[in-house]
C-alpha cells in the first residue's frame, strides 16, 4: 500500500491556508508557536470528528447489547482501521491504543520485560533517547538485573550502523531507538537497524513520536517490531497514542494493566483467560474520542499530501538554517537540514537558553528552550540546554524571518549571569 503522493500530483503547501483549518491560530495571533515537537494545535476535522462521536455516539465500548454502544465500538474499530491503514500496519489487531508514547513504552518495558529480560541479559537504548524511551528500560534493568547498553551518536547527531551493531549480541532481548531525535531532529535509520537487531533475534521497538508528523511511516517498510507515538504531536488529541506490534510478537505479550475488557473469563481462583491482543492490552474503558480525533488527524495529513508536507519541512528546516548561518554567535547542533524533520537546535554562544527563550517569547514566538527530557543527550553534546524550533504545517516563512530577527537581538539576562549552568526542563 502505498500512501505517498508523488512530486506531480501533490501541489505545495499553502500554510496560508492551511492556518484556517486550525481554530487556535485565530485566537493566539500573531503569536509565532514554533514548540510542535511539544504538542500541535488541532485542525477542524479533529475537533468535528470528536464533537461528532459525543454528540451522535458516545456510550461504552464492547459491552452494552444495544444500538448506540454498538455504534460507538464500531467508531473504536474504525479508528482503529485508519489508524493502522495510515501507518502501514497489515491489520488493525496490531495498533493497541495507549495514552501515549510514554504509555506505550512502559506498556513494552513491562511485558516484553518480563517474556523476555532476566539477570544478565542486554537492552540498547541509544545516547538521544527522550526520558520516555529510557526510563523504562532502566527500570526494567534495574529490576532484573539486566544491563543498559547505550549506542553512541554520531558528530552529526545519528546512530551509525556499525555502532548499533558493535553494540548488538545474542544477549541482547529489546533494542529501543528514536527514529527522529526530539532534541536535534536527525533521523536514525531504522530499516538498517531493523535488519541488524533481527541478526540476532532481537526485537526492535521504535519511538516514533516526532516522525509521525513529519513523515509517511511504513512500520512494514522498516522492520519496525514495536512503533510507538502519540496523537497531540501529529495533529490529534492528548490522551491518545498508539503502540504498533507485528501480530506474531504483539499477540504473545502478555498483559499489561489487568481489568475490564481484559478476559474472557474469570473466576476467583482459576487461570485468567485473557482476549486476545489488542483489547488484551487494553485494560479499562478506552479513549474512543481520542482515537476517533487521532484516526482525523492522520487522515487529516494524508489529505494534506505527503509530499507537500515534507517539502514544507524541508522549505522551513533549511531556511532557518541558511538564515542563522549569517547571524553571529547563534549556531545549529548536529545536521537537522540533512534529512529535515521540523525540528531545528540552535544554541546562541555566550546566552543560557532560557534567556534566549525569555527574548523570543517577549516577541511574541514561542519554542522550547532547556534539555528536552534528553539530560543525557544534552551532556553528551556538552550543552546546558538548546533553543527548539519546531514546525508544523501551518508555520510560515516570516514566521521563521522574525525569528531570526529576534535571534539577532537578544542579549545576555539574568539567567546567563546567575545561573549559568542550571537547567530543569
Ligand atoms: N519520545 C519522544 C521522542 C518525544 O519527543 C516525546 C514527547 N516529548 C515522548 C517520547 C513522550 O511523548 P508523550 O509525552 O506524548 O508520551
Amino acid at each position: 500500500m502505498s500512501r505517498m503522493k508523488t512530486r506531480e500530483d501533490s501541489p505545495a503547501l499553502r500554510p496560508e491556508s492551511v492556518r484556517k483549518d486550525f481554530p487556535i491560530l485565530a485566537r493566539t495571533a500573531p503569536l509565532a508557536y514554533l514548540d510542535n515537537a511539544a504538542t500541535t494545535h488541532k485542525p477542524w476535522p479533529v475537533l468535528d470528528a470528536m464533537t461528532e462521536y459525543y454528540c451522535t455516539s458516545n456510550s461504552n465500548v464492547g459491552r452494552g447489547y444495544y444500538r448506540l454502544s454498538m455504534e460507538s465500538t464500531a467508531c473504536l474499530d474504525q479508528a482503529r482501521l485508519v489508524v493502522g491503514s495510515a501507518i502501514g500496519a497489515r491489520s488493525p489487531h496490531e495498533v493497541v491504543f495507549t495514552s501515549g508514547t510514554t504509555d506505550a513504552m512502559n506498556l513494552l518495558a513491562d511485558t516484553l520485560g518480563r517474556q523476555r529480560v532476566s539477570h544478565g541479559d542486554r537492552i540498547v537504548v541509544t545516547g538521544m533517547e527522550h526520558n520516555s524511551n529510557l526510563l523504562p528500560w532502566r527500570r526494567l534493568c534495574e529490576r532484573t538485573g539486566a544491563q543498559l547498553m547505550v549506542v553512541p551518536v554520531n558528530a552529526a547527531g545519528r546512530v551509525e550502523l556499525s555502532d548499533f551493531e558493535a553494540a548488538m549480541g545474542p544477549d541482547v532481548r529489546v533494542a529501543a531507538v528514536s527514529h527522529v531525535s526530539n532534541v536535534l531532529g536527525t533521523v536514525n535509520p531504522i530499516r538498517e537497524l531493523a535488519v541488524a537487531a533481527h541478526r540476532h533475534g532481537t526485537p526492535l521497538v521504535v519511538d516514533g513520536a516526532q516522525a509521525v508528523p513529519h513523515w509517511p511511516v511504513d512500520v512494514a517498510d522498516l522492520g519496525a517490531d514495536f512503533y510507538c507515538f502519540s496523537g497531540h504531536k501529529a495533529y490529534g488529541p492528548m490522551g491518545v497514542g498508539v503502540l504498533y506490534g507485528r501480530h506474531e510478537l504483539l499477540s504473545t505479550l502478555p498483559p499489561y494493566q489487568v481489568g475490564g475488557g481484559t478476559v474472557k473469563g474469570v473466576t476467583f481462583t482459576a487461570p485468567v483467560d485473557y482476549v486476545p491482543a489488542p483489547e488484551r492490552l487494553e485494560a479499562g474503558t478506552p479513549n474512543v474520542a481520542g482515537a476517533v480525533g487521532l484516526a482525523a488527524a492522520l487522515t487529516y495529513l494524508q489529505d494534506l499530501g505527503w509530499d507537500a508536507v515534507r517539502r514544507h519541512d524541508e522549505h522551513l528546516v533549511r531556511g532557518l538554517v541558511d538564515a542563522v548561518g549569517d547571524l553571529d554567535r547563534v549556531h545549529v547542533i548536529g545536521d537537522p537540514a540533512g534529512q529535515p524533520s521540523g525540528i531545528v537546535s540552535l544554541v546562541v554562544e555566550g546566552i543560557h537558553p532560557y534567556d534566549v527563550g525569555g527574548h523570543l517569547d517577549r516577541l511574541g514566538i514561542a519554542v522550547r528552550c532547556g534539555v528536552h527530557c534528553a539530560s543525557t543527550f544534552l551532556d553528551d553534546l556538552g550543552l546546558v540546554g538548546t533553543v527548539r524550533v519546531s514546525f508544523a504545517v501551518y508555520n510560515t516563512e516570516s514566521e521563521v524571518d522574525r525569528l531570526c530577527h529576534a535571534l539577532a537581538t537578544v542579549r545576555p539576562g539574568d539567567w546567563t549571569r546567575d545561573h549559568p549552568t542550571t537547567r530543569f526542563l
